[in-house]
């Protein structure tokens, strides 16, 4: 018996498996999608009703209030005129396939569970591997986002260095220390509290690019007691796309022995595009990257594609002990959770290496192009437009631009009035004190149409 027809669970249901599948078929050929908008919590709650009882309340009601109600208070993230954050833009073949993931229950996190999974999540590790041109024994783990992955690598170089102090017989410095520059993601504070370290912002000049030269200084400064364990460069920072000076950061910490981190959670995946791949050059010098296929690769929520140079050292820092885990510790084995902080995993990856075997490799690259063609007409196009202004030219698809005359809270009407419309979805940020806009395009089907119906509604 399957355990969906154990009788606690109810009689059998066909009609709701045709209306759970009717719905994801019906949503994925929506063109376009709508883009809905938050509720107040308390209207939320008052149109959804009481929806958990001890009777249940039915598969076909519970679908009813998500199709009706709960969906339409959520923000579709693939919309093309949606250009906040970092938005989505799955690919049909990842959708589905994210799909069969679920109906699948598949174990992620050891080859002896769930090693034909594994196998596909590393030949798209190996894909990205190659782009960046790391060597062959790379490897790595698919993680629920930049953040994890970020906090994994960094855990990871920690580790090593304080092996390599212990084996060298040196002391233990006082405080572990890791530096960024000053335009890197949030994401790194957050790491720095969680491992109880000194996170140390390394100025950058006016275009926000951390430099070698920079790097070079701080080490200078801070060798003394050992403490610094990584530098992490950004390769396209979320708020302009920057990106940062790898091979001199690469050059910087060789001479100090330092881990090199690249978080490329958005802008890496600009290493698919070949009029842009020559920002990344000396990525394939450093220890570690990530990059999320639910940012710029066209996969759904959630997957940050975390990866190793020398994958024994992520191992020595993650693997887990314990007397029920030994059956997993066999020789070749590739066990993704001895990559990562967290130990089960869904199989994130699959969705993403089903879309990559779909439509090949060069669709990737061309869709990233599309992207940045976008990017560049829009730049084009506020240039041309008296009443707005670029604040910086575009590296990669993220276009930051400021509506001259607009206070603040212009913007912040602005936003809700494209929301409430359902025509867009462009959120403010600030830099330096005074808040701007951007447009974040990771999604090919966004047309520079879209922008121009964007960039009118600002006249
Ligand atoms: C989005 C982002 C992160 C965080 O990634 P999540 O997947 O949201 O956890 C980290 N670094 C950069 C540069 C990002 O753009």
């Amino acid at each position: 018996m399957h355990p969906f027809d154990v009788p606690i669970f109810g009689a059998q249901r066909p009609e709701l498996v045709q209306a759970v599948v009717d719905y994801a078929r019906t949503r994925m050929s929506l063109d376009p999608v709508p883009l809905d908008g938050p509720s107040p919590p308390a209207e939320l709650s008052a149109r959804a009703g009481r929806t958990i009882t001890p009777e249940g309340i039915g598969g076909l009601a519970a679908l009813r209030v998500f199709d009706e109600v709960l969906s339409r208070a959520c923000i579709s993230a693939d919309h093309p005129r949606n250009l906040a954050f970092i938005p989505a833009a799955p690919t049909r073949a990842a959708i589905l396939f994210d799909l069969v993931v679920g109906a699948s229950s598949i174990y992620g996190g050891s080859w002896l569970e769930g090693g034909g999974a594994v196998h596909a999540e590393n030949e798209a590790l190996r894909w990205l591997s190659d782009l960046v041109g790391f060597p062959p024994g790379a490897g790595g783990v698919f993680v629920q986002g930049g953040t994890v992955g970020n906090v994994s690598a960094l855990v990871a170089a920690r580790h090593a260095a304080r092996a390599r102090r212990a084996a060298r017989g040196l002391p233990q410095p006082p405080r572990w220390r890791f530096l960024c520059g000053s335009e890197a993601h949030s994401s790194l504070r957050q790491a720095a509290e969680v491992m109880d370290v000194d996170l140390v912002v390394v100025p950058t000049g006016d275009d926000g690019r951390l430099t070698g030269g920079a790097v070079a200084t701080a080490l200078d400064e801070l060798a003394g007691d050992g403490g610094v364990f990584a530098v992490v460069a950004t390769a396209g920072s979320t708020q302009f796309g920057i990106v940062d000076d790898i091979r001199g950061v690469v050059d910087a910490c060789r001479r100090h022995d330092v881990w090199v981190h690249v978080d490329g959670a958005y802008g890496l995946a600009g290493a698919a595009a070949a009029s842009v791949r020559h920002l990344f050059d000396g990525i394939e010098e450093t220890d570690s990257f990530i990059v999320d296929p639910h940012k710029w690769l066209f996969a759904p929520f959630d997957a940050c594609a975390l990866v190793y140079r020398d994958p024994a050292a992520a191992r020595a820092a993650h693997a887990q002990q314990a007397g029920y885990l030994e059956v997993l510790d066999t020789p070749g084995a590739w066990n993704p959770s001895d990559y990562e902080v967290g130990l089960s995993r869904r199989a994130r990856g699959l969705p993403f290496w089903f879309s990559l075997a779909t439509y090949g490799t060069h669709a990737y690259g061309s869709a990233v192009e599309r992207c940045l063609a976008t990017a560049r007409t829009a730049a084009d196009h506020i240039r041309a437009l008296p009443f707005v202004e670029l604040v910086r030219e575009p590296e990669l698809s993220v276009v930051v631009f400021r509506r001259l005359g607009w206070p603040a809270e212009s913007y912040h009407r602005w936003t809700e009035r494209l929301l409430a419309e359902g025509l867009a979805f462009v959120t403010p940020t600030v830099h330096r004190q005074e808040t701007v806009t951007r447009f974040a395009i990771v999604n090919p089907a966004t047309t520079s149409e879209d922008i121009d119906l964007i960039l009118a509604t600002m006249a």
